[in-house]
């Protein structure tokens, strides 16, 4: 009963439009415990030296952090600024924002965990292994489509697993959209994170686990994908639309489940550090069997933006590489159960993902 009828977190608080970073300096203030108690910055490095920095709202002894998304979040790296907060303040900071991407989303929420619970953040990777209540944290994306500015994960790269804290203390106490903040996102990035928003929206609406909640959201994600990528529209209507289909999309999820590409996807992550949106599509590409209306729309959208997707990728994989891969894979349970319903182990076998694989 307890899996049917599950009790979700939401964003409890969320600020829209554009230019609305302006207003960060007010929201934090009533937040702040005292002038030794920081508020934190982690910033997507892509920023430094640019005006959005200056527009940071840092007072008193609060850090700004800047960060490289050049590689996804790591466990040791959570841990490791972690310990470097807690031993140059003397105070827990009174808050954590993250300004980023998935990446610095992702590490926002993590560092706002582990600031408050013992041990590695590598311990707490499943799900609802985290017991006491993070630090506030805010999440403010500068591009649009994972949706982790609403999902109750963050996703981690362990020494054994990819995998999320997937906790009611991870989701963002506060969110801030500002569809301004996207502007200067490189097109092929654009592509590949928008990507991620519109396969969350085909795997969601296409699994076991879609209820009416996950349809409504799913299904509005879904139409803002299609006006985005494959209609005519441009500048700041396609931002502003984009970042809502994130929004949506991510709900969707909340209440279901991703599926086929994104198990494969984790794969291709773990063993050659593919980044997650880019890893999504080289999968989901050969997906027409599970998603075969999906994979017609995905292939429209390569075309009218111009994207070639990389190949042979999984060309130079020693035997034990792919092994490991498809185990990786295989073990993202929930997500084939999703896709494929409570049978999936006799429909999906190592064979398969192995033949998948060596299309990539
Ligand atoms: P990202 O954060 O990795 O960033 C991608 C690139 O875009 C980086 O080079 C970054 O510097 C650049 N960039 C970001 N904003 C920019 C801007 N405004 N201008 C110019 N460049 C900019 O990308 P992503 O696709 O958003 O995130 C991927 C990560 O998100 C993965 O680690 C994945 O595991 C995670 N993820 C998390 C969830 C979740 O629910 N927690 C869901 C999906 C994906
Ligand atoms: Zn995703």
């Amino acid at each position: 009963v307890s899996q049917e009828y599950r009790n979700f977190p939401m964003v409890p608080r969320v600020v829209y439009g554009k230019g609305s970073f302006n207003t960060l300096g007010d929201i934090l203030m009533p937040k702040r415990k005292h002038s030794e108690a920081p508020m934190i910055y982690l910033v997507d490095d892509v920023f430094e030296g640019s005006e959005l920095i200056n527009r940071i709202p840092s007072i008193f002894c609060d850090q700004i952090i800047l960060i490289s998304a050049e590689e996804e979040p790591k466990t040791n790296q959570v841990d490791a600024l972690v310990s470097m907060i807690r031993e140059k303040f003397t105070e827990l900071p009174s808050g954590i924002i993250g300004i980023g991407g998935g990446t610095l989303l992702d590490l926002a929420k993590a560092v706002a965990i582990m600031l408050t619970n013992k041990g590695s953040a590598s311990e707490y990777q499943g799900w609802d292994l985290v017991h006491k209540k993070s630090i506030y944290h805010v999440g403010i994306p500068t591009i649009s489509g994972t949706g982790a500015e609403v999902s109750r994960t963050t996703v981690l790269l362990g020494p054994e697993k990819k995998l999320g804290i997937n906790s009611d203390f991870t989701t963002f106490d506060q969110v801030l959209l500002d569809p301004e903040l996207t502007k200067g996102v490189p097109k092929e990035q654009w592509f590949y994170t928008g990507m991620d928003c519109f396969i969350h929206c085909i795997e969601s609406l296409n699994g076991t686990f879609l209820n009416a909640f996950s349809k409504s959201y799913g299904e509005k994600s879904l139409e803002l994908c299609k006006e985005v990528f494959l209609e005519d529209i441009s500048g700041s209507e396609s931002r502003e639309k984009l970042m809502m289909a994130s929004w949506h999309g991510g709900m969707s999820i909340a209440y279901s489940q991703v599926g086929v590409a994104h198990a494969m996807s984790y794969g291709l992550g773990y063993v050659l550090g593919i980044k997650h949106g880019i890893g999504n599509c080289l999968v989901f590409q050969y997906l027409e069997e599970f998603y075969p209306q999906g994979v017609v729309l995905f292939n429209k959208m390569l075309t009218k933006h111009e994207i070639v997707l990389p190949t042979g990728i999984c060309s130079k994989l020693s035997e034990s590489e792919m092994d490991t891969m498809i185990c990786v894979a295989m073990g993202m349970e929930p997500l084939w159960e999703n896709a494929l319903g409570e049978n999936w182990r006799s429909l999906i076998t190592a064979k398969k993902l192995k033949a998948i694989y060596q299309k990539i």
